[in-house]
């Protein structure tokens, strides 16, 4: 079959799934149209790939985090970025309270307390606006087209990001953040609330496949070492409290966030992307899920099977 009927075919076996729930702690994210269900594959080389709601747009939320800790690796040096945010997986929820013990560094950069430090790493201390900037021209970098920031989801995440505050008043308190609080969940709020579709966040991925070189573009985005380090962290904690069933079960690199996109990235080979808003416990998409473990057992896409 042809990839694109394939995917379609894919599609088509997920979508009976209704389960899960459209995230509903960010007012805006309830209204969304929880049917909508898009696929895409980029290979390295820049074979792009799709079937159903490919070019629907929807707010990055947390798969920002693999990219916002790429370019302030690129910007810092491992070292820098590493002092201020371990790479344990935390085996917890996104959004909870933890600091590593001891160091007191949050555990990795895709729970919300370490990818609020990471945000900060960006530009110069105390010019969130600034940095609002790096953010939305790196994730711009890495999709190949100038992105822009969903305002009605950025305000309406703001008016209840009572969650984050809590975090980022913990980051304060030992001093990993060194702004007000406030300014800098609303910076990172915006990281957040940036708008893609299925399909740039695949070329996104395929960016950090291709060892940092965009597929299109051919623009180097960041170096080898950054994509390795990301793609790293991303197969360890992308995945937050179901990491370890992810690496398993599906074996890729992966990150997903709360509007139900999902990204997996296949060094040298190929980025994937779906979307669906309806989330399972852990906040990571039902059908997207299910859509990469297809992609995976059909493909023979997992990482530890011999090639
Ligand atoms: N903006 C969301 C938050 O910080 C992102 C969370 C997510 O996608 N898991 O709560």
């Amino acid at each position: 079959t042809p990839i694109p009927d394939y995917l379609a075919e894919v599609l088509a076996a997920c979508a009976a799934d209704a389960s899960g729930a459209v995230a509903d702690y960010i007012p805006e994210l309830a209204q969304v149209e929880p049917e909508q269900l898009g696929v895409v594959l980029a290979t390295v080389d820049g074979a792009v790939y799709e079937a159903g709601d490919a070019d629907a747009g929807f707010t990055i939320q947390s798969i920002s985090k693999p990219f916002v800790y790429a370019l302030a690796l690129q910007q810092r040096g491992l070292e820098a970025v590493l002092a201020q945010v371990d790479v344990e997986p935390s085996g917890e929820a996104f959004n909870e309270l933890s600091l590593e013990k001891g160091s007191g560094r949050p555990l990795n950069p895709m729970i919300n307390a370490g990818a609020i430090v990471v945000h900060t790493m960006l530009g110069d201390p105390g010019d969130p606006q600034g940095r609002c900037e790096q953010v939305l021209a790196g994730l711009s970098a890495f999709a190949g087209r100038p992105l822009g920031v969903d305002e009605a989801a950025y305000a309406s995440e703001s008016e209840t990001a009572f969650r984050n505050y809590a975090i980022a008043n913990m980051l304060r308190s030992r001093d990993s953040i060194v702004e007000d609080p406030e300014d800098v969940v609303a910076a990172y709020t915006r990281q957040c609330s940036v708008r893609v579709t299925t399909r740039d966040l695949a070329l996104m991925a395929a960016t950090l496949a291709n060892g940092g070189v965009h597929p299109l573009s051919e623009e180097r985005v960041v170096e080898e070492w950054v994509a390795r380090q990301v793609m790293s962290v991303m197969a360890t904690c992308g995945m937050y409290d179901s990491a370890g069933d992810w690496i398993s079960t599906v074996g890729f690199p992966a990150k997903s966030g709360v509007s139900g996109g999902i990204i997996g990235a296949l060094p040298g080979q190929l980025g994937i992307a779906a979307f669906s808003p309806r989330l399972d416990p852990h906040g990571s998409s039902v059908r997207g899920v299910e859509v990469c473990r297809r992609l995976s057992a059909d493909m023979g896409l997992h990482m530890m099977d011999p090639p």
